[in-house]
């Protein structure tokens, strides 16, 4: 029989958990033809998340929980359920029941079909604010335009990947983790399901604008020196153009002479050219930090304890 876990990353979602779990025993109920495993990660949750959990974990065998020695994010925390899921296909969702579980079914249809990575695309984002919709489609814009892998739109961590996908992301340990560009360079038969993203039904969304941006910028930074190498052609053309007025001043000073005066021009360009030198130097800044994050060559997550054990 095949075996279907389904990843749910946790982070203070003690009110989600009662509305998500009865959900999910209705689909593996309605799906009696696989093994299920429901593999849930705590992320450093302050609530009662682990409690929950840990109780869940008595009634039902099926429920399996990561705790996570404090909140590592999102990404990491997705990559620990990587690890310790054993199925051969896995499905990752939001516990905050964003990602309708009843989507399930139809993803594994084309699963069977011979897809290896089905992802969910959202119809409509549900209650967003204009500024959060508009700077989320400029930064697809600009990542889709600035790198070779299609990083898509309304497509999240909602999907079913197979275990050649699963397999294929649990060896990218990068530090900086962007794991929406990873689905797309794993590459693989990919097929697109749409649903319609609901309001969180229970508890805060954990993102603000500060962490989106961060965020992006990790999106940016963790696919494509881009940037680098327009600072690299600013920094031509402008080189270009002080050259070009170099010349021109001296043989003006050469002709006319050169009683002083000036001054507007001079702070022109210290002013421009120091912009450009600090906006390059940050970009470069960026980076060079992860750079260093990775470096150190940390373990992504440390687990404290795996179904009420010890970890290792
Ligand atoms: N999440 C997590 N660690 C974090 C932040 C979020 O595991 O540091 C989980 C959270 O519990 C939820 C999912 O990631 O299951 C999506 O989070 P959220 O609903 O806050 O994000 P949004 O839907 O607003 O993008
Ligand atoms: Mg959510």
């Amino acid at each position: 029989m095949k075996k279907i876990s389904i990843l749910i990353p946790c982070y203070n979602e003690e009110k989600s958990l009662p509305l998500l779990y009865p959900e999910l025993v209705k689909l593996m109920e309605g799906n009696k033809a696989y093994d299920w495993e429901l593999m849930f990660v705590n992320d450093g949750s302050t609530d009662g998340t682990l409690a929950a959990l840990q109780q869940l974990r008595q009634q039902d065998s099926r429920v399996n929980y990561v705790d996570l020695s404090r909140n590592f994010g999102k990404e990491a925390a997705m990559l620990a359920g990587f690890d310790y899921v054993t199925g051969d296909c896995m499905v990752i969702i939001d516990a905050d029941l964003q990602h309708p579980p009843t989507l399930i079914p139809e993803m594994i249809k084309h699963w069977e079909a011979g897809y290896d990575d089905v992802y969910a695309k959202r119809r409509s984002r549900g209650k967003e604010s204009w500024l959060r919709r508009r700077l989320s489609l400029l930064f697809y814009k600009l990542l889709q335009s600035s790198s070779r892998f299609d990083v898509l739109q309304n497509v999240g961590d909602f999907r079913l990947l197979d275990r050649k996908c699963i397999n294929a992301l649990k060896r990218m340990r990068e530090s900086e983790r962007y794991t929406k560009g990873m689905y797309s360079w794993i590459g693989f038969n990919k097929k697109e399901v749409e649903f319609d993203q609901g309001d969180r039904l229970a508890g805060d969304s954990s993102w603000n604008f500060r962490r989106l941006f961060s965020f992006a910028l990790d999106g940016i930074t963790s696919f494509t020196n881009a940037p680098l190498r327009i600072s690299t052609m600013m920094g031509f053309v402008v080189s270009v153009c002080a050259f070009l007025y170099m010349i021109y001043v001296f043989c003006k000073a050469l002709i006319y002479g050169d009683p002083v005066q000036g001054y507007p021009t001079l702070v022109i360009l210290v002013l421009f050219l120091g912009g450009i030198q600090l906006l390059s130097l940050g970009i470069i800044g960026e980076y060079i930090g992860r750079i260093y994050n990775e470096t150190k060559n940390r373990p992504d997550y440390i687990v404290r304890q795996f179904n009420g054990e010890d970890a290792l």
